[in-house]
């Protein structure tokens, strides 16, 4: 449990110094922090994380795109094991 928590705090490090995006997408966050996007959803879904933004159909973006913030992509990290699957 402890090696799991260690790489995961380093695995949220990591994340922070490479970003200066404010939010991200959940493509972006699968990508980041390898987990698969169903587990990345169920789990947002059931710790309230992130938010799904309709209003982001004027920039492009899908609708019902789920996006995350840099805390919310924090959590993930720390709480959320990569897939192994
Ligand atoms: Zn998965």
């Amino acid at each position: 449990m402890q090696a799991i928590a260690m790489r995961n705090l380093g695995d949220a490090a990591m994340v922070t110094v490479k970003s200066s995006q404010k939010i991200f997408t959940d493509a972006e966050v699968a990508t980041l922090t390898g987990i698969c996007l169903e587990h990345l959803r169920n789990f947002a879904k059931s710790r309230h994380l992130g938010f799904i933004a309709r209003a982001a159909e004027a920039a492009g973006l899908q609708a019902d795109q789920w996006l995350f913030t840099p805390s919310d992509l924090m959590v993930l990290v720390t709480l959320f094991p990569r897939c192994t699957h």
